[in-house]
């Protein structure tokens, strides 16, 4: 009680106090006050905190819905048929229904990133205790997305609990909201979408910290070790244990123990998706080399059991294949899970020895077991997979086809088109079947790189043709080539180095952030990735990676056999290439945004988002690529970014999100803002254009990158480079200059150079703008003017006079 500080109260007037169970408020406030820490008007935001900001951003970047179906089955009203915005049963339309439907993708990745957040935040207090001091790298700000939402500067993992405590609340009362009959607006369910996105960024945060203070991770490590990756990289003669998930927890275990017992070099140790990832950070700070491998992304995990090499499998929670034991089973492979979110129906075994567990899964008593004890499974794997190895060998277990059976496998082919119509990448099945009876097996080669191992063709097709299995055996040469370098997640990007780059970006100077993100749904394979990071690169932009993107992209190698994680360093600074590390590490991404405007700007961070949000949106050039987004988590990530102002590009299969945010540049008026010297209305470029939409092709997506990246607050320097690169940009891959490049240009000091002049003529014939032919100036034409030291801002209490 001795924390409340609103003076003297009665009963009576308990009215006039805010109590929450457990916690003081205003608690924040009074160490915020001691220690001489500035809260912002938002700490710890409820539901309508931050509504004001929504409503701004989304007045210029409006919702446009693209339903996947037209009824809502919530309800026992229901279904209701919504087509044509019909109203349901309860009163909804279709529009607020399609808000409804992302806001809920967008709690339920923000819940599962917060939910391992909080598990291993409890299992790592656990051991070190809650007065164990956050320590992620040379940084002042460690947190900044916690605090510029919670106004809590965290300095222990303790602290940490009550920012748990409070995204948990928050995305416990959003959840609440997409019951029947609660929100009918969809601008308000939007709103709720931003903030569901913005706990999702602090539920990350908690988590990344939580482990790179305690687990030995790199810490803002430009030089954070290069790991191997790839299916190519297992050594098949060894025993394989494979890992899957996102929770590194019990992981760590197993990697004490192998290496504690001395088998580092005995057992094959590889993961998939981020717990790979996050594998490969463990206990590599100053110097350590990773010790495990990464095989690869969610889209490797069935192509991998398939293959046959896994000798255990141990899973723990997220983007995990619901069908891993069944498949495992096939192949005699036990299955171990880890974390209650998945457990598979096995019995528990937590309790048990982990002798009698190796027994009996050695034995095939049971096809696997549910772990929660990690001293248990520690040992349980290691030593389960050294058993199963040869067990596994004994029993002569093959698992794809051989050539032979290929070509038999062809010749049952009915070309009934099942598999194509069901194969979510629309893959050309059947014409590989066809070459494939004249033993021509190329076309099934060419599959495999596109194929996201769903194996949802298996299941299609009447004849009972194993498709995927004959992609992979007919690849195996490929497979085997399949190895590259990734760098180890490094974390985040610490002061010192915002300090050094803050000013090019804010200027433009240094054209952009392009973060690459999110998942393995591609379009067209993997190679895009790498086509769009090496472009960017080579033109300057910062290059920021993160899951499995961050993985694919080492997949591929230069004509000197480089990848772009050799061939670029890894510093923020213009053409560095960086890996923060595992899907929650995106929280960095979003932090130095923050950090720019806290460290650079010396702007007050603490609680005070919508100054933060509005000073990124106006000045801070930088685009999310989430060219394989597919999962909850990836669409929420997307909206923690879209509350701060940074756009976000999604894949062409992002579309089934059902909703984009697109501004439209032609209405003059949604591109006006106040200058905050005078509270002056100003015109901005209508850029960024959107803060969600989709491209079809790596060709559309290029000059998307570098014209959102173009921000008001631009010098003629930084908006001549961003032009430069619009231009060439469009020019190279869609083989036209764009359209609306002239409205980017406010005096003739923003034109290429080397371009000047031709540019200054097409201003003067096509568009009218007046020239001084003499001194080579631009009289009249531009709308905006170039002033650097105009102070952009949505915000009208930021204004001079206002506050
Ligand atoms: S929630 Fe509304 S629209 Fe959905 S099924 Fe129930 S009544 Fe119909
Ligand atoms: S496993 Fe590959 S080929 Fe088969 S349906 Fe899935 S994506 Fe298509
Ligand atoms: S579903 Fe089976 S039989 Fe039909 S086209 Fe595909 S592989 Fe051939």
């Amino acid at each position: 009680m001795s924390d409340i500080e609103t003076g003297k109260f009665s009963i009576d007037e308990l009215e006039n106090v805010q109590i929450t169970i457990g916690k003081i408020v205003g608690a924040i406030e009074k160490k915020a006050k001691e220690e001489g820490v500035e809260v912002g008007p938002t700490p710890k935001p409820g539901i309508s905190g931050l509504r004001d900001w929504d409503h701004k951003l989304l007045s210029r970047y409006q919702p446009v819905y693209t339903p996947v179906c037209d009824q809502c089955c919530y309800c026992t009203f229901g279904k209701c048929d919504l087509g044509g915005n019909k109203e349901g049963a309860c009163g909804i339309n279709m529009e607020a229904h399609q808000a409804r439907e992302t806001l809920l993708r967008v709690i339920t990745g923000a819940a599962a990133h917060s939910a391992h957040g909080r598990h291993i935040l409890h299992h790592l207090i656990d051991i070190y205790g809650r007065d164990k001091a956050i320590d992620v790298g040379p940084s002042n700000l460690v947190a900044p997305n916690t605090q510029a939402v919670t106004g809590i500067k965290p300095e222990t993992l303790g602290d940490l609990e009550e920012v748990m405590d409070y995204v948990e609340e928050q995305i416990n009362q959003l959840l609440a909201t997409v019951h029947a009959g609660q929100e009918g607006a969809a601008i308000d369910f939007e709103s709720k979408v931003l903030h569901g996105g913005m706990l999702d960024h602090v539920g990350m945060e908690v988590s990344d910290l939580a482990q790179m203070s305690c687990l030995g991770m790199p810490k803002s490590d430009t030089e954070a070790p290069l790991v191997e990756i790839g299916m190519g990289c297992i050594d098949s003669k060894k025993p394989v244990l494979l890992v899957i998930g996102h929770n590194v927890s019990g992981v760590t275990y197993i990697m004490d123990y192998i290496h504690d017992h001395n088998l580092d070099d005995k057992i094959e140790l590889g993961g998939l998706c981020c717990t790979a990832i996050d594998m490969t950070r463990y206990k590599v700070e100053n110097g350590g080399q990773p010790r495990a491998k990464v095989i690869g992304t969610l889209a490797k995990e069935l192509k991998m059991i398939r293959s046959g090499v896994p000798d255990v499998i141990v899973v723990d929670e997220q983007c995990v294949r619901a069908d891993v034991l069944e498949e495992a089973k096939k192949l005699s492979i036990p299955v171990i899970t880890t974390n209650e979110k998945i457990m598979y129906g096995l019995p528990n075994r937590s309790k048990d020895s982990a002798k009698d567990i190796i027994e009996d899964l050695s034995t095939f008593k049971d096809p696997g077991a549910l772990i929660l004890d990690y001293d248990t499974l520690g040992e349980v794997a290691p030593e389960l997979a050294i058993k199963m190895s040869k067990i596994r060998e004994d029993m002569g277990i093959k698992a794809l086809p051989s050539d032979e059976e290929l070509q038999g496998l062809s010749e049952k082919c009915v070309q009934c088109a099942a598999c194509e119509m069901d194969c979510p990448a629309n893959l050309p099945i059947m014409a590989a079947m066809k070459a494939g009876v004249d033993k021509d097996f190329s076309k099934f080669e060419e599959l495999h790189d596109v194929c996201i191992g769903c194996g949802r063709c298996d299941q299609a097709c009447p004849k009972d043709i194993p498709v995927l299995d004959m992609i992979e055996q007919a690849s195996r040469k490929i497979i085997r080539e399949e190895k590259g370098l990734m760098r180890a997640g490094r974390g985040q990007i610490s002061d010192p180095e915002i300090r050094e780059e803050g000013v090019n970006l804010v200027l433009g100077t240094t054209p952009g952030i392009i973060a690459m993100v999110g998942c393995s749904n591609y379009p067209n394979g993997t190679r895009d990735l790498y086509t769009v990071a090496d472009e960017m690169l080579k033109r300057n932009y910062i290059v920021v990676m993160s899951g499995c993107s961050a993985m694919d992209l080492g997949m591929y190698k230069n004509e000197d056999g480089q990848t772009l994680y050799e061939k670029y360093p890894a510093k923020f600074l213009a053409g560095n290439l960086i890996n923060v590390g595992s899907c929650v590490s995106n929280s960095h991404i979003t932090g130095t945004a923050i950090k720019v405007a806290a460290i650079f700007a010396q702007r007050n961070v603490s609680g005070n988002y919508e100054e933060i949000a509005d000073y990124i949106t106006n000045r801070i050039g930088a685009v999310g690529v989430a060219w394989g987004a597919y999962s909850q988590k990836a669409i929420a990530i997307g909206s923690g970014c879209n509350r701060l102002g940074i756009p976000v590009v999604v894949g062409p299969h992002g579309s089934k999100y059902r909703r984009a945010l697109i501004g439209k540049p032609y209405d003059e008026a949604a591109w006006k803002v106040y200058d905050a010297r005078d509270g002056s209305e100003m015109p901005i470029p209508s850029s960024p254009e959107f803060l969600l939409t989709t491209a079809e092709s790596v060709e559309e997506l290029f000059p998307m990158l570098a014209k959102n990246c173009i921000r008001p607050s631009d010098n003629n320097m930084g908006r001549m480079i961003k032009l430069t690169h619009y231009m060439e940009l469009s020019q190279k891959y869609l083989g036209h200059m764009p359209e609306d490049w002239y409205k980017f240009v406010r005096t003739e000091t923003d034109l290429p150079l080397a371009k000047r002049e031709q540019l200054l003529k097409i201003l003067e014939a096509d568009h009218g703008w007046e020239i001084d032919w003499k001194r080579k100036k631009i009289i009249s034409g531009p709308t905006m003017k170039s002033d650097v030291s105009a102070q952009p801002t949505n915000v009208k209490r930021l204004c001079k006079g206002e506050c």
